[in-house]
């Protein structure tokens, strides 16, 4: 749906494109091709919203920092990664599924390596789920059936706001008709955040002592005694793990939503292998599923798609012909601070103002390429920057929410500028008739 010339509109049922909850139920009034209202949304989804508009300010594209057309930066960029030997391609959590299947096609003709933001935020869970398997379930569930809810390092009162009202605790379902009284709320995480006020039980653990704890749980959901020595210097007593112990076999439907204090922690994908591995057991005794709080807007998208046409979640690599998967080896923050990679493009994302300093170094040393909705740390880097429209407001496409539901977003605004579909095609149309050449 386009917003057009009409003095006022108001659309509904919108999808933000903010954080991975992807709420598909906001109502955005448009003013003379400006978003002049929002109802529904959180404060970071209105304000996100709200940020956006229909300026032209920014060329279609830079080369070098002059302005340039897109034809001519095409020209460029296809040039750049075709004569790289061994290319990057990262980002693209914040762009839709249609550009992300046109990403993982460049890849693929470019024998490149093709990562995303998974790799530095929930990249411990993509290999826990390629190792054990993810016993997972959909938030609707959530919502309509769990009375047991533990998210464990994660802070969605401020990185995902509506997750509580909308998804997990306070919603009233099918079989939790009370909705909030209905529900029990844990939370373990190192420190208390606002989260921890929303919660009914509070767990704070000490840092790096997560792979410990779980597995403490996982003896006593198999019915195993352990004695004080084994949840020693967990910032726990065993009396309050023997009770989520309890909570958790005696629920009627539990689910666990892990957040990056967990991924990023001491452990990193053996705490989540043990989280799904925890749920497995607790099969013997109820129904329980576990969730990874995602936390961009498509980051579960690009994962799906790179799963879907490659078999591997993130950290691809093509060079041999074929996809491999090998975190460490084909992960963007590894092979910029090994400095193998050549050239970059970047998609929807802004390492330079993230990654470690010598991966950073890198990326500032080698042709630098980047689609972006925006001027950021990278662009301002960049030999090719390409402008494009914003996904959720200005291009309409798909998104996965964290729990792999797709949704599609709507157009609500009108754009002069390509989208991140139209400027990776015209990237894959001539690379590959560069490569062939
Ligand atoms: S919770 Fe996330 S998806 Fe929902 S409105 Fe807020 S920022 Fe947008």
């Amino acid at each position: 749906m386009s917003a057009d010339a009409q003095p006022k509109t108001v659309i509904d049922d919108v999808v933000c494109a903010f954080c991975g909850c992807v709420c598909d139920d906001l109502s955005v009034t448009v003013e003379a091709d400006q978003i002049t209202g929002v109802k529904r949304a959180c404060a970071l989804g209105k304000a996100w919203l709200l940020g956006h508009s229909t300026e032209t300010d920014r060329p279609v594209a830079l080369v070098d920092g002059q302005p340039a057309g897109l034809e001519e930066a095409v020209e460029v960029a296809a040039n750049l990664l075709a004569e790289a030997r061994y290319p990057l391609i990262y980002g693209l959590s914040s762009t839709y599924c249609e550009a992300q299947r046109q990403a993982v096609a460049l890849a693929d003709v470019l024998q490149a390596t093709i990562d995303c933001c998974t790799s530095v935020c929930h990249g411990p869970s993509g290999m826990a789920m390629q190792s054990v398997g993810e016993p997972t379930c959909s938030l609707g569930e959530v919502k309509n059936r769990a009375d047991l809810l533990i998210y464990w390092g994660s802070n969605p009162a401020e990185s995902h706001p509506r997750h509580f009202t909308r998804y997990s605790s306070i919603p009233k379902g099918l079989f939790r008709p009370n909705g909030r009284k209905d529900r029990t709320v844990v939370l373990v995480d190192v420190r208390p955040t606002p989260s921890a006020r929303a919660a009914d039980i509070f767990l704070q653990i000490r840092p790096g002592k997560d792979f410990e704890v779980i597995w403490a749980l996982r003896a006593l959901v198999q019915g195993k005694a352990i004695d004080d020595r084994a949840v020693a210097d967990t910032g726990l007593t065993l009396e309050q793990i023997q009770n989520l112990a309890e909570r958790m076999k005696s629920c009627e439907y539990g689910i666990i939503l892990v957040g990056q204090g967990l991924t990023q922690s001491h452990g990193k994908h053996m705490n989540l292998t043990a989280v799904f591995l925890l749920v497995r057991d607790l099969y013997a005794h109820t129904k329980f599923a576990v969730m990874p709080m995602r936390g961009h807007g498509n980051v579960t998208g690009i994962d799906a798609v790179l799963a879907w046409q490659t078999g591997y979640p993130f950290g691809v690599n093509f060079s041999r012909g074929y996809p491999r998967f090998n975190p460490g080896e084909f992960t963007a923050v590894d092979l910029l601070s090994r400095g193998e990679t050549d050239a970059a493009l970047i998609v929807a994302s802004d390492p330079i103002a993230v990654f470690p300093r010598r991966a950073i170094e890198r990326l500032k040393e080698i042709p630098l390429i980047a689609i972006d909705t925006h001027e950021s740390e990278t662009t301002k880097v960049a030999k090719v920057v390409f402008t494009t429209g914003t996904t959720g407001i200005h291009a309409e496409g798909t998104l996965y929410r964290m729990d792999g539901i797709p949704l599609r977003t709507r157009q609500v605004l009108p754009s002069a500028y390509p989208n991140d579909e139209e400027v990776l095609g015209q990237l894959v149309a001539r690379v590959t008739e560069l490569v062939d050449n």
